[in-house]
């Protein structure tokens, strides 16, 4: 009776380092069908353990530069003062096209751009339970430098204002309550009535002009 678009939705996940987004959506693909996380391009130093094409493209400022040139990024932004970030064009358009939807973590810079390029796509913004528990987190990682956490904080203060911009705010004190949301929001985009492409009254004519005898059969 309802024929909705099978177009792929455009997620865009944003929040402070640490705040969990990476383990939230990494659970999401796997509960979910269809659905892939974007690859971004960056020049920041790779660390232990990440892997060339699948946590990031690790590029010289060069590189990157040669990208934004090219005009071969949808966003980018220069993340906590420091370095660049950025999302591939490639073939993301023909991906959602195809029904898979396509996960984005990026900053609030590069969502703001997406916002603009891309007004459709789901927002949502992932907070820690409090800071001081990032503050922890952080630390727990060991990933960062006193001056990178500081930098990290800093961003932080200047962007919280931004929040209102997005759809939604998960607050990831759960990893699985967290993830449990995020894939209600998705599933509830999917019901939207702006996705209904077409909408076929026939059968309820057909059922409309039944003999009501035929019913009792
Ligand atoms: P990290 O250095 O911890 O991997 O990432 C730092 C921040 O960069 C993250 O908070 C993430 O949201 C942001 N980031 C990662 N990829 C992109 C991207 O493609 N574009 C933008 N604008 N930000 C990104």
């Amino acid at each position: 009776m309802i024929k909705s678009k099978k177009k792929g939705d455009l997620i865009v996940i944003s929040g402070p380092s640490g705040c969990g987004k990476d383990s939230i959506c990494n659970k999401v693909i796997k509960k979910r069908k269809n659905i892939q996380i974007s690859v971004s391009m960056t020049t920041r130093e790779k660390r232990q353990g990440e892997k060339e094409g699948k946590d990031y493209y690790f590029v010289t400022k060069e590189e990157f530069e040669k990208s934004i040139e090219n005009d071969d990024l949808l966003e980018y932004a220069i993340v906590h003062e420091k370095d660049y970030y950025g999302t591939p064009k490639s073939n993301l358009f023909k991906i959602l096209e195809d029904g898979i939807d396509v996960i984005l973590i990026i900053d609030i810079q590069g969502a703001l751009q997406i916002k603009e390029k891309y007004p459709e796509a789901i927002f949502i913004f992932i907070l820690p339970p409090s800071m001081r528990e990032l503050k922890k987190r952080l630390i727990k990682r060991g990933s960062e430098t006193k001056e990178s956490m500081f930098r990290r904080f800093k961003s932080m203060y200047k962007e919280i204002n931004e929040i209102v911009k997005y759809n939604y705010v998960v607050v990831n004190d759960e990893l699985d309550d967290a993830v449990n949301k995020v894939i209600a929001i998705l599933d509830s985009q999917k019901c939207r009535v702006d996705r209904i492409e077409e909408l076929d009254v026939s059968s309820i004519e057909e059922v409309m002009h039944e003999d009501l005898v035929d019913l009792n059969d």
